[in-house]
């Protein structure tokens, strides 16, 4: 029979949590060790005095103890736009790995926005600004972030398919402004004057808003322009690289839902 409240000693606990990074569930795990399911989960999340071993054992919303999705799939949904945009994930030496998101000095509302979002996706970690010249890279440890975002590769994003998994899929399909928020946050803009465009030599200028989101990753515009589609966005492919939204209609609905950058 499970015993709570009893004292395990390191060893005992180190066992336990070794059966579950193994792959087995918290009931298989109790039912073999006689520990409760309370307890096991409690050395899971607790952080200190443990060792930095046990850390490394916490529970992940994809891999550990069984396989899910982030709590707060709104917030997801718009880190996943921020990632795809202009995020990126990097190993660091010791099995650890740090998602990083450059936000600009120019929109203090923003880096908030983003810090806000990685502790909604991560709520036991810590998130911190490594200030640039002129950006803050908002940064943020963790050894699954490669498990959040499975795009995570060798090399540029541009330079490998960008395919979401079903369950991200899933994510995107119900929090779809969330998404263009995040995709629009680093990598697009409202003109809201006036812009040229030159056209066959002629450099034309157009008085009207408009929204641009610029992205070198074929796969990740497309994702950009499925997203549209899906909320009734008119959109147009401007050039190689960006995609414009003109309609009165629709610069309308992305103002309703997006905002301005502040
Ligand atoms: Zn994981």
């Amino acid at each position: 029979m499970p015993m709570l409240g009893r004292m395990y000693d390191i060893a005992t606990r180190q066992s336990a949590l070794d059966l579950v990074a193994q792959g087995h569930s918290l009931n298989s795990v109790s039912k073999q060790t006689g520990i409760s399911r309370a307890a096991i989960r409690a050395w899971q999340v607790r952080i200190e005095p443990l060792p930095r071993m046990l850390i490394d054992l916490a529970p992940c919303p994809r891999c550990r103890p069984e396989p899910g999705t982030p709590d707060d799939t709104a917030a997801y949904s718009y880190l996943l736009g921020l990632y795809l945009g202009d995020g990126c994930i990097s190993p660091h030496p010791r099995g650890s790995f740090y998602l990083r998101i450059a936000c600009a000095d120019a929109w203090p509302g923003l880096i908030e926005a983003c810090r806000a979002a990685i502790t909604a996706v991560r709520p036991e970690g810590g998130v911190y600004n490594l200030q640039k010249q002129g950006y803050a890279m908002v940064t943020s440890y963790w050894r699954h972030w490669p498990c959040l975002f499975p795009q995570h590769g060798a090399g540029r994003k541009h330079e490998r398919p960008i395919i979401l998994e079903p369950w991200q899929q899933e994510i995107v399909d119900a929090h779809t402004w969330e998404f263009v928020r995040g995709l629009i946050h680093p990598d697009g803009c409202r003109a809201t004057n006036w812009t040229t465009r030159t056209i066959g030599g002629e450099t034309r200028r157009y008085e009207y808003p408009r929204y641009w989101f610029s992205n070198v990753s074929g796969d990740i515009r497309r994702l950009f322009t499925d997203a549209l589609d899906r909320l009734g966005v008119e959109w147009k492919q401007a050039n190689a690289r960006n995609i414009s939204v003109a309609r009165r209609a629709s610069v309308a609905l992305m103002d309703a839902h997006i905002g301005s950058k502040h």
